[in-house]
C-alpha cells in the first residue's frame, strides 16, 4: 500500500531556505528529505522516487534545470512532478522556454501560503488517492489531510512525530516496525536521532491513544520492534 504521507524531496542549497521549507511542509503532514546539491539530488532519487521535488535552480554543480532535465527524462522518475524555485521572474521564463518539463515555477522570495498550495496541487493531480485518504484500526480513524485523529469518537491530539507514527503503522496493521525502519519513515534518514528517542514517542501515542480508555493497540516485539495489533 502506498504510504499516507506524500514524500516531498527539497533540493535547495540555502540551509535557511531548506528549513523554512522542511517546517512548513512537515507541518502539512508531509515526509521530507533534503539534498542541497544536485549530486545529492540525484542519487536520493535513484534510491527512492518521491511523490514531489520542490528544486531550486541556483545550486552550485548541477543547475536546478539540468536536474529537473535529468528527472523528467527517466522512465521511472518522469511523472514526478517538479516545483521549480527561482530568484527571479525572468529566470521563470527562461525556465519555460527551456521546456524543463518542471510541473510548476514559483518566484523568490515567494509566500509559504502559495507554494503549500502549489505542493497540494501538484499532488492531488498525481496521486488523487493519497490526498484526503482516511485510515481506520478497529476503533481508531486517522485522517491523512485533515490530521485529525479519532479513537472511538474521542479526537485524540497528537504530536506531528506521533501522527505520522501512527500513520505508519495504520498503514500496514500487524506488521512489526523495527526502531531503525520507524527512524527512516518518520524522521527520515538524514536525520541522525538515537533509536530510544522511538522508544520516547511511542511511549506518548501509546499515552494519547489511551487517554479515554480502550486497550493499548500497540505491540512491543521483543528484540524486533513494533507493531499495531
Ligand atoms: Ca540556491
Amino acid at each position: 500500500m502506498r504510504q499516507v504521507q506524500p514524500h516531498v524531496l527539497i533540493v535547495e542549497d540555502e540551509p535557511s531556505q531548506r528549513a523554512v521549507l522542511s517546517y512548513n511542509l512537515e507541518s502539512e503532514g508531509f515526509r521530507i528529505s533534503e539534498a542541497e546539491d544536485g549530486d545529492a539530488a540525484l542519487l536520493m532519487v535513484s534510491e527512492e522516487v518521491p511523490d514531489l521535488i520542490v528544486l531550486d535552480w541556483m545550486l552550485p554543480g548541477v543547475t536546478g534545470i539540468e536536474i529537473c532535465r535529468r528527472i523528467k527524462s527517466r522512465p521511472e522518475t518522469r511523472d514526478v512532478p517538479i516545483i521549480m524555485l527561482s530568484a527571479r521572474s525572468e529566470e521563470v521564463d527562461r525556465v519555460r522556454g527551456l521546456e524543463t518539463g518542471a510541473d510548476d515555477y514559483v518566484v523568490k522570495p515567494y509566500s509559504v501560503t502559495e507554494l503549500m498550495a502549489r505542493v497540494k496541487g501538484q499532488l492531488r493531480r498525481s496521486r488523487p488517492a493519497g490526498v484526503g485518504e482516511t485510515l481506520s484500526y478497529e476503533d481508531i480513524t486517522l485522517d491523512a489531510e485533515t490530521h485529525r485523529v479519532h479513537r472511538d469518537g474521542h479526537l485524540l491530539k497528537l504530536g506531528p512525530t506521533e501522527f505520522r507514527l501512527l500513520a505508519t503503522f495504520m498503514e500496514k496493521p500487524g506488521r512489526v516496525w523495527s526502531r531503525e525502519q520507524l527512524l527512516d519513515r518518520v524522521w527520515g534518514r538524514d536525520v541522525y536521532v538515537d533509536t530510544r528517542t522511538v522508544d520516547v514517542h511511542i511511549g506518548r501515542l501509546r499515552k494519547v491513544l489511551c487517554a479515554h480508555g480502550g486497550d493499548d493497540p500497540l505491540r512491543t516485539v521483543r528484540g524486533a520492534g513494533y507493531a499495531l495489533g
